[in-house]
């Protein structure tokens, strides 16, 4: 393995859910160089503008942080203090509130970055010792509406495919996504099939005339959150020209009567309308569907992030199921995580509505099974806050306190102004983090230092289900600790057992005897295991000795009860705030190229900043003219929730009446003009809890 060789280290990029392999080099001078690793699966090689600056987020230490800081007050300055001294305080604000309001008055808000380790053992501290659920993540805002639309369906939070399928599938249809710039090496794998293969279909679906659009046999720009009606006018044509699996649906799927009802309620032309897009369209659509041998859904968070998410989510789910394209080579529904470890973080239950290994808070065996296994305190069935949720208890003032952990949530909620007064209310905020840039700082009463990507050893989980182990290559600077670390050791000031791991390598262990007998089982996984094997997929039971699983549900045997797929009849719903004279228009957002969400650690690297340097406004030059406004006019964009003030580009690649914001700008020396969040709804979907990013009513001004 590379890790045999002197100084360079095998590991995995940090940043989207592709999760490349990466070779780590550390030089003689302390300093670490990246490059892609050729033997990896994944990239084979390949890196993409982000993954290639990988090693900025090592080497500039220009905004970290070093030692633990503490205040007694909020008007007093941070003072240095030991690691002791920070976490003793923590400690006994947190037995107070405890003792005095309940364990559901402390939270944690972690991160879909934080290592499948980290993420266990703050699982375990708040469910299972302090006897709160209060723990969300990031991930909440990303993934949770595909995580529900899966077990709905299939039964279990598990993706079927692999990116193996990629060559082997002849149809894609690629809705809510911007992989070109948010998935690129995965963009790059299905680019160069289909110029080896140009009979390949490519159906992208988006209000924007993206770079993944630029490859596409059809591009249907349909209107914002008419996702579910061109999902059923789809299957609507698929029934109708018979290209539909009977065997399947038959013998292992149920629900297909009611949902034939449901999309024959609307003919296709009145679906076109609704849509924004030619009825024939939808039917080439249907008809390039209808005649793949291997046909991959793509998604991401035009679907998830949604007040209809889950919806949107089994819509297309159904495409799959009712033309049988599962648990076959090439075909499958494909959920594109977008960070690197939302998926670990979903496997030790890392959600307030979760338990560890996909187990289920609702059920009492599960509960048990799991309380059992750590032998601490009763875990509690009442589900813990929602990111969204917790932020909304800080400002009722029911929540006391808050752990922030690997996150930026004063840039990436929405409605984030409300957020913010939330933590100004706080009775108590802890900030783990890396860097000093993030907003929540300002608010906190403890800071702690924690060790960055290569500054630590531990396991991530891609999209594909594929677990790597990430090597330490070099120390974290000053006193700042791995993660873990920093919450065994509070677990253990705060006098519980069972937090004394000598290593990452033990709470892996810890975790794998944790999903022995599940449907993610890796009882036969270990660091050993993994350093050999460089990664391998999940599920990898004992005595395995092969590269895990690559294709799931090949026996058409699903996890529901019944072992069927579940076909749902998704009725037509919208939940968005709706256009009207004072805020015709429709806000979309969204990431650029070469930025990760929040900035923190690509705002770093002056290179990243050349594709594009500020935020800005795409319209179309229609909406535009109307409203008076040339290319580069500070424009105002004003919500019912707030505003920013930023420069338009005019772009006849967004739909008329759609407006688009990057997401990633927070506050930028106290001002938050640029933060698109200022004016996003915190409307939720019912089921996952993920906001609407991507639907807002706004009105624009010249300013
Ligand atoms: Fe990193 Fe994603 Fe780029 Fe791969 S595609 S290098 S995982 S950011």
């Amino acid at each position: 393995t590379t890790e045999q060789h002197k100084d360079k280290f095998a590991s995995t990029c940090c940043y989207c859910g592709v999760g490349c392999g990466v070779t780590v080099s550390k030089e003689k001078n302390g300093t670490v160089t990246v490059e892609g690793d050729a033997a990896y699966p994944v990239n084979k090689g390949m890196l993409c503008s982000k993954g290639l600056n990988l090693q900025y987020t090592v080497n500039d230490k220009s905004d970290r942080l070093f030692y633990p800081q503490m205040r007694y007050s909020k008007s007093m300055p941070m003072q240095r203090v030991s690691w002791d001294e920070a976490l003793q305080r923590t400690a006994a604000v947190f037995k107070t509130f405890i003792q005095k309001y309940g364990p559901e008055s402390v939270a944690f808000y972690v991160s879909g970055q934080c290592l499948t380790e980290e993420y266990y053992v703050v699982n375990k501290l708040i469910k299972g010792f302090i006897g709160s659920n209060n723990i969300d993540t990031n991930s909440r805002l990303c993934m949770s509406s595909a995580v529900a639309g899966y077990k709905m369906a299939l039964g279990e939070d598990s993706v079927p495919v692999s990116y193996d399928d990629i060559e082997l599938a002849d149809c894609f249809y690629v809705t809510g996504a911007n992989p070109a710039w948010c998935h690129p090496i995965l963009w790059r794998r299905v680019e160069a099939h289909k110029a080896a293969n140009p009979g390949v279909k490519i159906i992208v679906v988006d209000p924007r005339v993206t770079d993944s659009a630029a490859i596409a046999d059809l591009h249907l720009q349909l209107n914002p959150g008419t996702d579910v009606i061109l999902n059923h006018a789809i299957g609507r044509v698929l029934i109708e020209n018979g290209d539909i699996d009977l065997d399947f649906i038959q013998n292992h799927a149920e629900g297909f009567e009611a949902y034939k009802e449901v999309v024959f309620e609307r003919t296709v032309a009145e679906a076109a309308e609704l849509c924004g897009v030619r009825e024939e369209d939808i039917r080439l659509a249907a008809t390039y569907i209808g005649g793949a041998k291997g046909f991959i859904s793509m998604w991401t968070m035009g679907l998830n992030q949604s007040a209809v998410g889950v919806d949107k989510n089994l819509s297309l789910l159904n495409l799959n199921l009712i033309t049988g394209q599962i648990g076959k080579p090439g075909a499958g529904p494909f959920s594109l995580t977008g960070q690197p470890n939302a998926m670990g973080g979903r496997e030790v239950g890392g959600l307030s509505n979760l338990l560890a290994a996909h187990r289920n808070l609702n059920n009492p065996l599960h509960r048990e099974e799991v309380q059992k296994f750590w032998g601490g305190t009763t875990i509690s069935e009442k589900p813990g806050l929602t990111a969204t949720e917790m932020f909304e208890a800080l400002n009722n003032g029911s929540l006391k306190a808050i752990w922030v952990i690997c996150t930026n949530p004063l840039t990436s909620l929405p409605n984030v102004r409300l957020a913010e007064e939330g933590m100004k209310k706080a009775k108590f905020v802890v900030v783990q983090d890396i860097s000093d840039k993030p907003e929540t700082i300002r608010y906190a009463d403890v800071v702690l230092p924690a060790a960055a990507w290569a500054e630590k050893e531990g396991t991530m989980t891609n999209s594909e289900r594929r677990i790597s182990h990430l090597a330490k290559v070099v120390d974290a600077p000053g006193e700042a600790l791995p993660d873990a670390e920093i919450i065994c050791r509070f677990a253990q000031k705060m006098g519980f057992r069972g937090f004394d791991f000598k290593n990452a390598s033990e709470i892996y262990q810890e975790h794998a005897q944790l999903t022995a007998g599940t449907n993610i089982d890796i009882t036969g996984l270990n660091y050993e295991v993994l350093q050999q094997k460089r990664s391998v997929q999940w599920p990898y039971t004992t005595g395995e000795t092969g590269e895990g699983t690559a294709r799931l549900f090949t026996d058409k045997t699903f996890y529901t009860p019944s072992t069927k797929a579940v076909i749902h009849p998704v009725p037509v719903a919208f939940r968005s705030e709706m256009p009207d004279n004072d805020f015709p228009l429709i806000l979309t957002t969204g990431r650029i190229r070469d930025q990760w969400h929040t900035m923190s650690k690509t705002g770093k690297v002056n290179k990243l900043k050349k594709h594009i340097s500020q935020a800005y406004l795409e319209i179309h030059p229609t909406d535009a003219d109307l409203l008076k406004i040339g290319e580069g006019d500070v424009v105002v964009v004003a919500s019912r929730r707030g505003d920013v003030r930023v420069k338009a580009k005019l772009s006849a690649n967004i739909k008329r009446g759609v407006v688009f914001l990057p997401m990633h700008w927070g506050k930028i020396l106290g001002n938050d003009l640029n933060r698109a969040n200022n004016v996003t709804n915190d409307a939720l979907d019912p089921i996952s809890k993920e906001p609407d990013f991507k639907f807002c009513a706004v009105r624009v001004e010249k300013y």
